[in-house]
């Protein structure tokens, strides 16, 4: 046997940096002696010169239905290069090929994978970030998907360090499920399997916490994983990695929250400015943070946050459990712009309770920011999606708003020249096919 287990990334994930769950699974595994392999289809599939019209964004809305997807898979240039993967991957003779289920992005080439590996008896692992909602598709839609379920020999929901080691030393457990982050057995994620290069964005991911005590209404990642930062001297041996090894100047931090221990932060700016790193980050407005915080941040490194407001309005932000006042929104935008850290403002639109009048709040509120002199750098538009099981039972007069709202967004967007996201673009084309 050449490997013990072979981990696939399958598209469509992202293409700015690599993940890095499957990097530190390809970690644990060498640790353990395992022979491993960690191959990264997605970003060979964005740089390839033959194929990458198939990662094109305008494919994006057929690839995000599972169902329409496998329809209209009589593409035959995707199948030709999944056969190609296919063979390679059973020349590799693998006791496992381990696939990562990043988001529903990746459900339908993780389908079509699983159903040609198994033609050949291949053993299969699934795990990822997205993997129970992947079963739960695959058990509503036909016989089809449903047979598939029976063809994954191991599941891994949660984290994975464990799971992985306790397969591959001959586990029958089918599901290993993991809430509970033991950093001390998580090593630094490995990519030297990996062509660091043809990432966008020359970065690489770099997670200095898990979880969140938050507990926001639409949110499915603080539902299970609690809170727990990760030591300090394993962050520093990673952004020595990154460093040094690796040769990278910049990280995307992916941590849920990074502002919920102001002493944790002013901890990272140091290890930032240490290493001479830029950053980004994701921030939850929060009240009373000093202004030496926001100051340090610039310093150290900060180029960029992504705030997640949500609503103009104080009742649909209660609902959503997001806390805060207009006030606090504007005096940590009003931070982030006196230190010209660029500020990108995520918003939910069609959530349950949104009225027009709550919408209206939300363009006020955008105004008033410009008004104040806060350099809005772009927008994330989120048209609402249930996520959690606490909101699939309420009723949602207001989803129909949704396209109207969004527009409403964009042409603000347009009017003052402020960027939109991929993710916000695609998640807009899909809504006008009201299948999202
Ligand atoms: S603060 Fe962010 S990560 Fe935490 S529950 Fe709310 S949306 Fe989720």
């Amino acid at each position: 046997m050449k490997y013990d287990c072979i981990i696939c990334v399958v598209p469509f994930g992202q293409e700015k940096t690599p993940s890095a769950g499957p990097s530190v699974i390809s970690s644990v595994l060498k640790r353990f002696n395992f022979k491993t392999k960690l191959i990264d289809y997605n970003i060979n599939l964005y740089n390839s010169k033959e194929y990458k019209t198939i990662w094109n964004v305008s494919n994006w809305d057929e690839m995000l239905n599972i169902s329409a997807y496998l329809d209209t898979i009589n593409n035959e240039k995707f199948n030709k290069l999944l056969d190609e993967w296919v063979e390679y991957l059973i020349n590799q003779n693998s006791k496992y090929i381990a696939i990562s289920i990043f988001s529903s992005l990746s459900f339908p080439t993780a389908f079509l994978l699983i159903e040609k590996l198994k033609k050949y008896n291949q053993k299969i692992i699934i795990g990822g970030s997205s993997t129970e909602q992947f079963l739960e598709i695959l058990q509503t839609k036909n016989l089809k998907t449903k047979k598939i379920i029976n063809d994954i020999d191991h599941v891994i929901i949660g984290y994975g360090e464990d799971a992985i080691i306790k397969i591959l030393n001959g586990t029958t457990e089918r599901t290993i499920e993991t809430y509970d982050m033991d950093f001390s057995k998580t090593p630094i994620p490995d990519y030297s399997d990996l062509d660091l290069e043809k990432y966008e964005d020359g970065s690489l991911p770099l997670c200095t916490s898990v979880g969140c005590n938050y507990n926001c209404s639409f949110c499915n990642r603080a539902e299970k994983y609690s809170y727990s930062k990760k030591p300090l001297e394993l962050i520093e041996k990673e952004l020595d990695q990154i460093k040094y090894v690796y040769k990278k100047n910049r990280v995307d931090l992916i941590d849920n929250i990074i502002n919920f221990n102001n002493s944790h932060l002013l901890n990272l700016c140091n290890l930032f400015q240490k290493y001479d790193i830029e950053w980004w980050c994701e921030w939850r407005i929060r009240k009373n943070i000093p202004s030496e915080i926001y100051k340090k941040m610039k310093e150290s490194g900060c180029y960029f946050v992504a705030v997640g407001i949500e609503s103009g309005s104080e009742k649909v932000r209660k609902h959503m459990r997001k806390f805060f006042t207009k006030e606090m929104i504007i005096d940590n935008l009003k931070n982030f712009s006196l230190n010209n850290i660029n500020i990108k403002i995520q918003l939910i639109v069609g959530y349950p309770n949104e009225t027009n009048e709550d919408f209206q709040l939300t363009v006020d509120l955008i105004y008033e920011l410009i008004e104040n002199n806060i350099k809005i750098h772009s927008l994330g538009v989120h048209p609402f999606k249930i996520t959690t099981s606490e909101l699939k039972n309420l009723d949602n007069p207001y989803l129909d708003k949704r396209i109207e709202r969004s527009e409403k967004l964009f042409s603000i967007m347009e009017e003052f020249e402020l960027s939109k996201d991929s993710a916000t673009t695609l998640a807009h084309k899909y809504l006008k096919k009201n299948s999202y």
